[in-house]
């Protein structure tokens, strides 16, 4: 690059850089995320270390924050307000280690972890134990006067309990919870809403009127006391405390610089359980002498620096679209990427949820993506970058046939949802099948998806039903499947039988019915016979069962080949009758049960519901993790077992008197 190439790349971004400094401190607008903001300001300062005779005089590098607005009465601050420097990774991290234990010279330090709170800086001032004054930190030097708004803040006492001079430092954030109530108000009041915590806690703070920054339920913690005596910055958090001031507990000594990686890690993990956001974790010198010896650039202290969390989003390649058909035929578009890795997992699928999205988003296949993994929910895309297309992109176009099967798929007016409708669509079969033997539903052990596509491969299986005609021959001509593996699994499928009425109708695999919906209709139809007769009426008068829900209900009973399954279930035995009992403790909580015998008084299918409904888990075999064993007439080796294994015994009668309570 020529000098003046690189004269105009540090003058574009200074000039980048300032814009949305501004947005950010001024106007409480991010216009793009932190990282990016980041990642700017990163080759600004690299650039600005390799030229420092290019170094603007506005570069945001030499200043902290950003100007102060203009109607709010300005402070000086006593000492100045400053920024942090940053780092990105556990070898930044380790160099800051390197750096400050060469400057001091010393091979062992001792550091203080805090929580980042993402919030604003506030500095306030307390005269004889009284709240007197309260600022903002504004360019670091001039801050705005915002002590009636810092008044209202429920956490911040007016009055500490000692009778102290002090000046402390803090930060004011906005719960998560306050916020989406605050942006939710928002959204009613057709007012723009905020896009984070951080924004919305500066913004309100930084109202003319106090009545409404009281409103917004903000909250502050406290990082420091100014020119105090403590000689570490973990006593200056024991005696702010000690004076009532909130002060996070969170904190960590941490012995060298590996430690800070473990808690930096620790929080990375666990950041989403706070109940307010944090954007990283401060690492300070705990020992105030070395802190004094290290002292201060223009901007930040030498003696700490902040690490950023590495944000959840980052871009990458789209490869292809897969399309994949559920159980109940919707066909779900699924981005196929160049894998990345993100959290520390590496992702290589993310949903694009149906054909609204794609369309929205005018993706074409070799689009660069924004990709986020927002908690444990799969990634999904969220963002194409355009500038990045390659030329001669066309939009991807959603199909008009059934990737399984072939069948034209239906595109109904309204509804983002493409489906096929062919009942003996292979993939949607399999997919119901899956269901039906899942953990939640009737827990087929030994029948996962592996087995389950084999069987229909091989044509054993054709629909759910036909896994009550499975025999040994069938099973063992099947790849990995021995005699004992194959006695299991039909064991397992005969124990199945004996589910409780709403893991039935749950299995069932009625499109929005999950668990809870299927436990509500469980309560109210009693058994499966009644359950095929179900209206619409009844089904939205009931509490929990949405409009949508019960629709999906309906149209499932609508087609023959659904109630024929309902009619071949109950034929097979399959036929449970829903127990009318408030979910309660009892002995039975918790604890693994066997069945055996011939139960005289109950079915197995109310045996194995009550229990169920008690919270118990109901087996098949005795094992040493058994706890009880309820015995009918005719008992076998099942009783022999619990004798040799010391398990508890109980007859049908003993279960009956628990049972009445
Ligand atoms: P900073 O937020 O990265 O770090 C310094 C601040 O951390 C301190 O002022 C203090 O308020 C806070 N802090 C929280 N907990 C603390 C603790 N326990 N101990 C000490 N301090 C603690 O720095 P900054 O100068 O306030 O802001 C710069 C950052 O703001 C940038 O790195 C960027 O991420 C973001 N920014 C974003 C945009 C955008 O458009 N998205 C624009 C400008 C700045």
């Amino acid at each position: 690059m020529s000098s003046n190439e690189i004269k105009q790349e540090i003058y574009n971004l200074v000039d980048l850089l300032n814009k949305y400094s501004y947005k950010y401190y001024v106007e409480d607008i991010s216009e793009i995320t932190d990282t990016q903001y980041d990642l700017l300001y990163k080759k600004l300062e690299k650039l600005e270390e390799d030229f420092p005779e290019l170094i603007l005089k506005n570069s945001p590098t030499q200043r902290v924050g950003d100007v102060t607005l203009s109607e709010f009465s300005k402070v000086r601050h006593t000492t100045p307000m400053l920024s942090l420097s940053n780092t990105f990774s556990k070898e930044e991290l380790k160099d800051f280690d390197n750096r400050i234990k060469s400057t001091l010279n010393i091979k062992y330090l001792t550091y203080i972890c805090e929580l980042k709170i993402d919030g604003l800086a506030v500095s306030i001032t307390y005269k004889n134990g009284d709240l007197v004054s309260a600022a903002t930190r504004g360019d670091g030097t001039i801050g705005e006067d915002v002590t009636e708004n810092i008044k209202t803040i429920f956490s911040i006492p007016k009055e500490l309990n000692s009778k102290v001079d002090i000046e402390v430092r803090g930060e004011v954030y906005l719960p998560r919870k306050s916020f989406e109530i605050l942006n939710k108000k928002r959204l009613e009041n057709k007012e723009p809403v905020f896009a984070n915590p951080r924004n919305a806690a500066s913004g309100s703070i930084r109202q003319l009127d106090s009545k409404i920054t009281a409103q917004r339920k903000l909250s502050a913690f406290i990082y420091s006391m100014v020119n105090s005596n403590e000689s570490t910055q973990e006593d200056n958090l024991i005696n702010s405390k000690k004076y009532g001031l909130p002060v996070n507990e969170n904190y960590k000594i941490c012995n060298n610089i590996n430690e800070v990686i473990e808690y930096i890690e620790y929080w990375d993990k666990n950041k989403a359980n706070l109940p307010y956001d944090i954007d990283g974790i401060v690492i300070k010198v705990n020992d105030v002498s070395y802190q004094e010896k290290l002292g201060y650039t223009q901007k930040s202290p030498k003696w700490a620096t902040s690490f950023k969390f590495p944000e959840e989003e980052l871009a990458t390649k789209l490869l292809d679209i897969e399309l994949s058909v559920g159980r109940t035929g919707v066909v779900t578009p699924v981005a196929i990427l160049e894998p990345l890795t993100i959290s520390g997992s590496t992702v290589s699928k993310a949903t694009l949820h149906n054909k609204d999205v794609i369309e929205e988003l005018e993706i074409c296949i070799g689009d660069t993506v924004v990709v986020k993994k927002a908690g444990e929910i799969i990634p999904k895309i969220t963002k194409v970058i355009k500038e990045l297309r390659l030329p001669n992109s066309k939009p991807y176009k959603f199909p008009d046939y059934c990737p399984s099967c072939n069948s034209k798929l239906i595109w109904e007016k309204e509804n983002p949802f493409v489906k096929c409708e062919n009942f003996d669509c292979k993939e949607q079969t399999i997919k119901k099948i899956i269901h039906f033997a899942s953990r939640d539903a009737l827990n087929i052990e030994g029948l996962g998806d592996k087995q389950i596509i084999s069987l229909y491969e091989n044509k054993i299986i054709s629909g759910i039903i036909d896994l009550y005609s499975l025999n040994k021959e069938n099973l063992l001509n099947m790849d990995r499947m021995g005699e004992k593996s194959a006695t299991n699994l039909l064991n397992s499928i005969e124990n199945s039988k004996i589910s409780s009425l709403d893991k039935v109708i749950y299995a069932l695999g009625i499109l929005n019915v999950g668990k809870k919906a299927a436990n509500i209709i469980a309560k109210k139809y009693e058994n499966l016979t009644n359950l095929k007769e179900a209206k619409l009426e009844e089904l939205i008068e009931l509490e929990d069962i949405g409009h949508i829900t019960a629709l999906s209900v309906i149209e499932f009973l609508s087609y023959k080949k659904n109630t024929d399954l309902i009619d071949n279930l109950i034929e097979i035995g399959i036929n449970p009758t829903h127990l009318h009992q408030d979910k309660k403790e009892n002995i039975f909580t918790n604890k693994v049960v066997v069945l055996t015998g011939k139960l005289t008084k109950l079915t197995r299918n109310e045996s194995k519901s009550y229990l169920e409904n008690f919270g118990a888990k109901v087996t098949s075999s005795v094992t040493s993790k058994t706890d009880y064993l309820i015995c009918g007439e005719k008992t076998g080796s099942k009783l022999e077992k619990a004798n040799e294994l010391n398990i508890k015994i109980l007859t049908e009668e003993d279960f009956i008197n628990i049972m009445k309570g």
